[in-house]
């Protein structure tokens, strides 16, 4: 019988430098939104000018991070995840990055919004995953909201919101109904997950978000990571 060689994390691709600063750099499986469960790469770049209650990586607030000279990428991973702190003060490098690398993988841009979408005129996929935040979450929750037009005219645009009150429901709601991101009535780019950082908080808050989707016909997003891993880092 012929032998086939498996695809494993052993075989690696070359993908050279990274020119914006990164916190941390892990290949794992994406654990929220649209591709969740898929095995990706993930580049946590520095800064955020948000600063919710409950983020769980805080340490990119202050973390100045670092380029990376040689990423070496397993060959089986197909999805590159570029999520922070904020991805998007780095739109240049990040599409130099999707520019030389694009033909062999797919991007997902993880962002609060805060600073607008890629320049468009890309043939490579790249999703944009939006999280607005509203004003019991964060600090600086207005800035989230700036270029929520600009997304989302854009078709490659997915809105992932945290929900953790009943007050949250009300200004998602009204935040969809303002921007149409339902896009003519269909709400399948829009996915909520349940606030917590602790899988006990995450099982408070899980019914409230059924309850969301249910009534509005949303997606039910989970929080993977916080299952298996908790707070660890690089995971
Ligand atoms: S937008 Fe994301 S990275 Fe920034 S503070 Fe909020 S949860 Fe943390």
């Amino acid at each position: 019988m012929q032998k086939v060689k498996l695809n494993t994390p052993q075989n690696v691709r070359f993908l050279g430098r990274v020119d914006f600063p990164v916190c941390e750099a892990f290949y794992s499986i994406q654990a929220e939104g649209p591709s969740v469960g898929r095995a990706a790469f993930f580049l946590r770049t520095t800064k955020c000018p948000i600063f919710c209650r409950w983020c769980d990586s805080k340490y990119t607030w202050k973390e100045k991070g670092k380029v990376i000279e040689e990423l070496y990428v397993p060959e089986v991973c197909k999805l590159i995840v570029v999520t922070g702190g904020e991805p998007l003060y780095y739109k240049e490098e990040i599409s130099q990055f999707i520019q030389k690398h694009g033909g062999c993988f797919r991007f997902e841009i993880e962002t609060s919004g805060a600073f607008g979408p890629l320049q468009k005129g890309t043939n490579f996929s790249v999703r944009h995953i939006v999280s607005p935040k509203f004003k019991n979450q964060a600090k600086n929750w207005k800035l989230s909201h700036k270029y929520i037009k600009d997304f989302a005219e854009r078709p490659d645009t997915y809105f992932k919101f945290v929900l953790g009150t009943e007050s949250d429901k009300k200004e998602i709601v009204e935040l969809i109904k303002k921007y149409d991101l339902v896009n003519g009535g269909i709400p399948n780019r829009i996915f909520i997950m349940p606030e917590g950082r602790t899988n006990e908080e995450i099982v408070c808050k899980r019914d409230l978000v059924v309850d969301f989707c249910k009534e509005y016909g949303f997606i039910y997003s989970p929080r993977i990571q916080v299952q298996l891993w908790g707070m660890k880092r690089g995971v």
